[in-house]
């Protein structure tokens, strides 16, 4: 059971799923889930593991924020209420088992694969995506493996890759005038009952590449990663920035 003032969503039933970041569970409401978000930290596919102190809370409110931003710009989440400090009640949707990924500059796994320093400008945006699955390493497939082995239509991957072109350029517009500059991120999408396709999972320090604009500093996830010292505080600088200081 949550607990506190704010709680006023449908109680927590069972668990339904735990992931790396994040639990989810079932409410009264079949069409609504609750995500709650872990301290919890992995990298390298599961091979090193940690916590990082306050990330929880920190990802829930920072995802909820810019999913709030996303849809006050006609893009559908899958948000229905911030319930409380790691708990946020949501539509339960089918995920598209693909993580969508866009590079705005080099990094991470796109440097290393293709031989391109870190912070190289790219001429154009990237979209990739991954195949969801863990046991094989979330390998990188194309339009035609999608559609090949049906993990969605036609249609959906085209509604999914012009919401993701919106979607970044929503953010990387609101992030610039925090400082931040958006490097790379990954989003996934769901299916509601009808059909529609909406964004789910989060937007988050653990999900996306942010790097101080003015230094360049790495304010995300790449901390832990790489051991880089100071994993907390580049969480809860990405807070206040997004929130303000006394979030
Ligand atoms: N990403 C993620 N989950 C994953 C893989 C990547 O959220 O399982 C994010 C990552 O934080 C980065 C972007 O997607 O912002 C691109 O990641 P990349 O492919 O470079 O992989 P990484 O270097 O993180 O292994």
């Amino acid at each position: 059971m949550t607990t506190g003032p704010s709680v006023s969503g449908p109680d927590k039933g069972a668990q339904l799923y735990e992931g790396k970041a994040k639990k989810v569970y079932a409410t009264s409401d079949p069409a609504l889930v609750i995500v709650s978000y872990k301290d919890d930290a992995t990298a390298f596919n599961g091979q090193k593991t940690g916590q990082i102190l306050g990330k929880g809370e920190i990802n829930n409110r920072v995802s909820n924020h810019l999913m709030r931003l996303l849809e006050s710009h006609g893009v559908p989440t899958h948000l229905v209420r911030e319930l409380d400090g790691r708990d946020t009640l949501v539509k339960r949707v089918e995920i598209v088992p693909l993580e969508v990924i866009i590079r705005n500059v080099a990094a991470g796994s796109f440097s290393q694969r293709l031989g391109v320093p870190e912070g190289t400008p790219l001429a154009c945006t990237v979209l990739e995506y991954s195949y969801k699955d863990d046991a094989l390493g979330d390998p990188l497939v194309n339009d035609l493996h999608i559609l090949a082995l049906r993990w969605a239509t036609r249609e959906e991957l085209d509604e999914i890759a012009s919401l993701t072109f919106r979607i970044n350029d929503i953010l990387r517009a609101y992030l610039d005038a925090a400082g931040i500059l958006l490097i790379d991120f990954k989003l996934e999408f769901g299916r509601l009952p009808d059909g529609t396709i909406v964004l789910a999972d989060e937007i988050s320090p653990d999900t996306c590449r942010f790097w101080d604009k003015a230094t360049g500093k790495k304010l995300d996830k790449d901390r832990f990663r790489r051991d880089l010292g100071g994993v907390e505080d580049a969480y809860v600088e990405i807070r206040r920035r997004l929130l303000g200081a006394d979030a």
